[in-house]
Formats: C-alpha cells, sequence, structure tokens
C-alpha cells in the first residue's frame, strides 16, 4: 500500500504520516524532511538549495524527483511508502506516475488534510517555540501556504479525478484524526484482501 498525503505546511501532514508509519508499518518519505537533513549535512546539493528552502521557494521538479525516486527504487520500500510533501504540481504527478510504473507499484490512497489559514499561523507558531524551523517566520508562513494552496490545487483535483481523493478534516483533534485515517485504511485493506482471496478461490 502507497499513500499520498496533502496538507499545507503546520496541517498535520507529519505528525499523521508518523502515525500511519508505526501503525501500519510503512515508510515515511517527507521531501522537506530529506531536503532540511541535506542543508543541515551541508551536503553539495544541501548549500545549493539553502537560500531557497529557506525563503520558502520549492526546490527544482528534477531535485525533488531524484529524492523520491531512491526510495521508489529500493526493494525494502517497494509498496510501503507514504508521500508526504510530494507531488506538489502537476509534473511532479506525472514523475510520480511515471516512477511508480517503472517500479511496477501504485497509489491506493490520497489523503487531503484540509485546514484554514488561522489554523495554520496558530500551529506554525507553536512549532517556531519548539523546533526552531528557519523557515517558520510568520509572513514566510503565510507565504507558503498560499503557494502551496495556489500550487497544489490542480493536483488535488487530479486525484479527485482518479477517485483516489480523501478529504480529512484537519481542524479536529490529533487522535481524532487518526482514526479516520485508520478506517480509511483498513477499508482499503480489506479491499485488497477481498482480492485476494477471489483470485485464489478463482486458482
Ligand atoms: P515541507 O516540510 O514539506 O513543508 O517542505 C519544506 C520545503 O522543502 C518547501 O518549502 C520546499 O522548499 C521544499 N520541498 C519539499 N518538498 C518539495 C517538493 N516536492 N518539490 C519542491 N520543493 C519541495
Amino acid at each position: 500500500m502507497n499513500i499520498i498525503i496533502f496538507g499545507p505546511p503546520g496541517a498535520g501532514k507529519g505528525t499523521q504520516s508518523s502515525f500511519i508509519v508505526k501503525k501500519y508499518k510503512l515508510h515515511q518519505l517527507s521531501t522537506g524532511e530529506l531536503l532540511r537533513k541535506e542543508i543541515k549535512e551541508k551536503t553539495k546539493l544541501g548549500q545549493q538549495i539553502e537560500s531557497k528552502i529557506n525563503s520558502g521557494n520549492l526546490v527544482s521538479d528534477e531535485t525533488a524527483g531524484d529524492l523520491i525516486e531512491k526510495y521508489i527504487s529500493n526493494p525494502n520500500f517497494k509498496n510501503r511508502l507514504i508521500f508526504d510533501g510530494y507531488p506538489r504540481n502537476l509534473t511532479q504527478v506525472k514523475n510520480l506516475d511515471n516512477l511508480l510504473k517503472k517500479y511496477d507499484q501504485k497509489i491506493d490512497l490520497v489523503l487531503k488534510l484540509s485546514v484554514s489559514l488561522n489554523t495554520i499561523k496558530k500551529r506554525i507558531l507553536e512549532r517556531k517555540t519548539l523546533e526552531r524551523r528557519a523557515d517558520d517566520s510568520e509572513h514566510i508562513a503565510i507565504k507558503r501556504y498560499k503557494m502551496y494552496e495556489k500550487n497544489i490545487e490542480p493536483v488535488i483535483e487530479f486525484y479527485k479525478q482518479s477517485k483516489l481523493l480523501t478529504v480529512v478534516n484537519g481542524e479536529k483533534k490529533i487522535t481524532e484524526i487518526s482514526n479516520e485515517i485508520s478506517a480509511l485504511i483498513a477499508g482499503i485493506k480489506g479491499w485488497l484482501w477481498d482480492i485476494r482471496q477471489y483470485k485464489y478461490a478463482d486458482n
């Protein structure tokens, strides 16, 4: 099972992804976290992207695509990925689709955590105090939210058309959201199980 989780910065994507990872033994592929790691470790890539990330802009589609291919191509993570922060535009949707086909995989569920700008501002400020992320000042947070919503709209529309999208109210309590997500995943697992049983019976 591969999942994509969407939501503007501060929507609780990270929290819910960690929950899913633990419960369903998936691997979290957070492009934002991987990119911040590159910066922290002062790699060549890290030095190239530092100012882009800190000013709230996106890195190139090629850079983000190279990062995710490392994981999609790794047999240890086959059908065990939760994409957090990818895809962010239609070019990335296409890249992801091609990569999944190349490595004989697919997306089973797309979650969108929806939250208001006011809630985001409040959470970003709380996180700033806890984590001291360099890109979390309020005006950058607002810029990231607006840019996120603008870029992500066609992406969300694509997954809506593909009938993979479920919108989850991200304003609810963390545990309520986790329970809702568990129910959705249980639905998929049940479905997969039925299909397998059916195939078995057929043979
Ligand atoms: P996030 O932690 O998902 O909010 O990502 C933090 C930052 O990493 C973003 O503001 C972008 O600069 C960069 N980033 C993360 N994912 C992507 C992506 N899929 N494409 C381009 N840039 C990304």
